[in-house]
């Protein structure tokens, strides 16, 4: 088969497109024919080596699909049906695992991370990775759902509790999170305030329901939160960005307000002044990804046109290249979707 694969840790000039053996199937194993792979920046860790694979790799946690065999234990999926793939990993016998907090398992880890991923004709998935394919979705939008609108879901409804008359504070709008976050807080009632570096993408983050956008490139974000806060601040920050961003990010929650991280696309080092999280009382909470079930009760609202998977952009799979070298420019809203 065909596939993106890197054999060395590095720039974007050593995803190579290549022919590969297929997987071979395990008993519990089903061979999906990959139709579409979104990108996410967890790509870029993994091949920058910040988040060190075995070599050579082939990335990819975002794909839908059709299934194209099944091992020899499992009666219940037929070939020829369209499935999503839902990205986490976990050892399904641990405790955690069996309280359905499977993203808490010391084993944890994601496709295209953990083991081969879908930037290639066919991936290998255990049978519990299948998800129902939503309703009236295309392959592009499905596979543009899973791991950021998961790790949103996490961020706002199971640790941050969202809820209606929040004010809550989204960086980055343009990126998958920030897509995803803007949507879910809506969903459920709150104030949005949605930061980007362009002014069409400020546009797009109203369009998709943001009420207040901020320029960072033109105007001070935190300064900005407190005038449309009347200095308040907001109960919830959603923070992904890290390094560039933390100190305004703890400044601009409200006095016991909460902040929610799952990643540091600028750098992992943000300074924190401590008195802001003692004497004003703040959250601050880490978070990756979420449960395997909470992909379902997300697909139900995809499916009632309440949440929306939103594409950049759609390139061929050999030149996964040039969709990463946008990616790190951050010049997308939305994802970028490979199809081999
Ligand atoms: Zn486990």
């Amino acid at each position: 088969m065909k596939a993106v694969v890197f054999h060395q840790h590095g720039g974007a000039e050593n995803l190579k497109y290549e022919d590969v053996q297929e997987p071979k199937l395990l008993a519990n194993d089903v061979l999906v024919k990959v139709k579409a792979c979104a990108m996410n920046h967890l790509d870029i860790w993994v091949r920058e080596g910040l988040r060190p694979v075995s070599l050579p790799h082939i990335l990819g946690s975002d794909i839908s699909g059709v299934v194209e065999a099944v091992g020899s234990d499992i009666k219940d999926v037929k070939t020829g049906g369209s499935v999503l793939v839902s990205p986490g990993l976990s050892c399904g016998t641990c405790e955690k695992c069996l309280s359905g907090q499977d993203n808490l398992c010391p084993r944890y880890t994601i496709i295209g991370k953990g083991i081969w991923g879908g930037y290639a004709q066919y991936v290998k998935v255990p049978r519990q990775n299948l998800l129902p394919f939503p309703r009236k979705l295309s392959f592009e939008e499905a596979a543009s759902m899973p791991l950021t609108f998961l790790t949103a879901w996490q961020m706002l409804v199971v640790k941050a509790k969202v809820k209606p008359g929040d004010w809550v504070l989204v960086l980055a709008a343009g990126s998958g999170i920030g897509v995803a976050s803007i949507q879910i807080a809506k969903l459920f009632g709150a104030i949005v305030i949605a930061t980007a570096s362009h002014d069409s993408k400020l546009k797009k983050a109203q369009d998709l329901g943001a009420d207040f956008t901020i320029n960072y490139t033109e105007k001070d974000f935190f300064e900005e939160v407190k005038k449309i806060t009347h200095d308040r601040g907001v109960d919830i920050v959603v923070e992904h960005t890290g390094a560039e961003t933390w100190e305004k990010s703890v400044r601009s929650a409200k006095w016991g307000g909460t902040i929610v991280t799952c990643g540091a696309t600028s750098g992992n080092e943000g300074k924190t002044d401590l008195a802001h999280v003692y004497f004003r009382q703040l959250q601050i909470l880490g978070s990756t990804m979420g449960t395997k079930g909470s992909l379902f009760e997300i697909i139900r609202f995809i499916e009632q046109g309440k949440l929306k998977p939103v594409i950049d952009e759609v390139i061929p799979l050999k030149d996964a290249c040039k969709g990463h070298e946008k990616m790190s420019s951050r010049s997308q809203f939305g994802k970028i979707v490979l199809v081999p």
